[in-house]
């Protein structure tokens, strides 16, 4: 651990957490990877080395997954589904009972503030866990009339069971790391699944902590198998094998792509949860004391580093001027800093390759006729620093309104007809002009209005007068690029399972 680090006053348990070895955790045994390959991992804040783990690849991956098999074979497949929900719901109260320090955990390795960190792993991450363990116990399939071939009525019947896919492969991203985990773990684990999961190679200590959690709660040895790694190697690795019968990935789009080609092989299943661009639609006779707020924690949260994030304001003619200057305002005041601080409202992001990208978006959007409101820059010094920025009067045609920046950037533009057909038409077509479909929301106080834009945007999820409201009950996930399938909710669960029909003769 670094002096950086050792200068602040840190959790008992996270300081032994970083000065202790992390090797795999592989059929329920922390191992050395074959290679004997290691990771650096890194305080966005203060850039200093904080961890090594180890480094899993395509070997790791093949004992993980034979591991993941022999349970999924085994122990774990005898077990009822009462026993299921009981691990699953100790795993919830074992992550809350380490919550102060984990989150401490997730703030050092990711950046987010505190609050968040902690907001995020309880709010979200034990939820999930306990939203998850509940379904364990409601898995059924059908009873189904039928009359197959010569059959007389009532001489035939067919049922249907709801069986665990297999050995699933999840692999996540940095941005929300312990929350991306438990996401997919929850549903796979209620479902009967067995799990290899690689964590971001940016971010894998709070997954890590949650492996060690799952064994001291009980968990037989290769149902959960968590491999730290790159996502060239580990990754695809995951992806194409052969043994692997699902894959829940959450992650850029174009790894996405990729991890669609490799799952070929074996035709195994696949859900994407991809990027976003999100758009905010802002009506003139809205709530201006919810939308200013509303809008730019919509933009901000997380950095931008959120794929909901609300990155494309659409706002009234009558209403542009007060919103953009509310929101550049609320920006403006916003305090950068390491999230361990109390004060922090915005972390770093997450690497000196992420703050290079973030800032390249925005050279490209100084470039163009749109009106830099406010930021614009890097900080000087350490961390990986960005001023939260808005750009006004931008149009779908620039390249800053139409790819994912995964940063601190906010485009706003405005509109003006919204008495026509024609002209909430024009809005949504505007709107919807994004190879992606995440996530949006719409703010008014005309409901017949309201409701006709929800159901007019393409995309996953639509929110009226909030944004990205999250619940384990909502399902989630993208139309378009961004994504297949949907996670959370009863949804959620669907991936996870296979449907056996059955037909006796009598
Ligand atoms: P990324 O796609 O670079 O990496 C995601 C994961 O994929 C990492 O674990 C990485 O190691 C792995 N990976 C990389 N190349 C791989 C390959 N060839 N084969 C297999 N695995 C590979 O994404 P990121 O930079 O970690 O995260 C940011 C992206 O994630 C953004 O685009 C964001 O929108 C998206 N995201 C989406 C959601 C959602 O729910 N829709 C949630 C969070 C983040």
């Amino acid at each position: 651990m670094s002096t950086a680090v050792d200068s602040i006053n840190l959790a008992g348990e996270t300081r032994e957490f970083l000065t202790q070895h992390h090797p795999l955790f592989i059929g329920g045994e922390w191992v050395a990877p074959v290679a004997g390959a290691a990771i650096d991992v890194f305080d966005p804040a203060t850039e200093a080395r904080i961890a090594t783990v180890a480094c899993a690849d395509g070997d790791d991956v093949d004992r993980a997954v034979a591991a993941a098999r022999k349970a999924f074979n085994g122990e774990w497949s005898k077990m009822t589904s009462h026993e299921r929900t009981e691990l699953i719901w100790r795993l919830a109260d074992e992550l809350d009972k380490n919550l102060p320090w984990v989150a401490e955990l997730e703030v050092l390795d990711n950046g987010m503030p505190r609050a968040m960190a902690q907001l995020a792993i309880s709010g979200s991450g034990s939820r999930f866990l306990r939203y998850y363990a509940g379904w364990a116990t409601k898995i059924h399939g059908d009873t189904i009339p039928v009359s197959p071939q010569r059959a007389r009525n009532g001489d035939s019947l067919t049922y249907t069971r709801r069986e665990p896919v297999g050995v699933v492969g999840a692999i996540t991203p940095w941005n929300v790391p312990l929350v991306m985990a438990i996401s997919k773990l929850a549903p796979a684990l209620a479902a009967g699944c067995t799990v290899v999961l690689k964590p971001s190679e940016e971010t894998p200590l709070t997954t890590l902590a949650l492996a060690a959690m799952s064994k001291k709660v009980g968990f037989p040895d290769g149902v959960i198998n968590i491999l730290p790694g790159y996502g060239a190697t580990a990754g695809a690795a995951l992806a194409e094998h052969d043994d692997v019968n699902k894959i829940a990935f959450t992650g850029s789009t174009g790894v996405g792509k990729k991890i669609l080609q490799a799952a070929a092989g074996n035709l195994k299943k696949v859900t994407l949860e991809l990027g976003g661009k999100s758009p905010v639609i802002v009506f003139p006779d809205a709530d201006m004391e919810r939308v200013i707020p509303g809008a730019t924690r919509a933009a901000f949260f997380l950095n931008g580093q959120n794929c909901m994030a609300g990155t494309r304001l659409f706002v009234h003619d009558a209403v542009y001027e007060q919103v953009i200057n509310g929101v550049a305002e609320m920006a403006s005041a916003f305090r950068l800093g390491s999230g361990l601080l109390p004060d922090t409202d915005l972390g770093p992001l997450i690497s000196a390759a992420q703050r290079d990208r973030v800032m390249a978006h925005i050279a490209s959007g100084k470039a163009t006729d749109a009106e830099l409101i406010c930021g614009g820059d890097a900080l000087d010094g350490l961390g990986y620093f960005v001023k939260p920025t808005v750009f006004g009067r931008t149009t779908m045609d620039m390249k800053i309104a139409q790819e994912e920046i995964f940063g601190p950037v906010l485009c706003v533009q405005s509109f003006s007809d919204t008495d026509t057909d024609a002209g909430l038409d024009a809005l949504v077509g505007e709107a919807n002009r994004s190879i992606y479909g995440l996530s949006a929301s719409v703010w008014t106080r005309d409901i017949s209005r309201a409701h006709r834009m929800a159901a007019k945007i393409d995309s996953g999820q639509v929110s009226i007068n909030c944004h990205a409201a999250v619940d384990p009950a909502i399902p989630f996930g993208g139309n378009k690029q961004s994504g297949w399938g949907r996670e959370l909710g009863k949804e959620g669960l669907e991936p996870y399972l296979k449907t056996k029909a059955t037909t006796i003769m009598f």
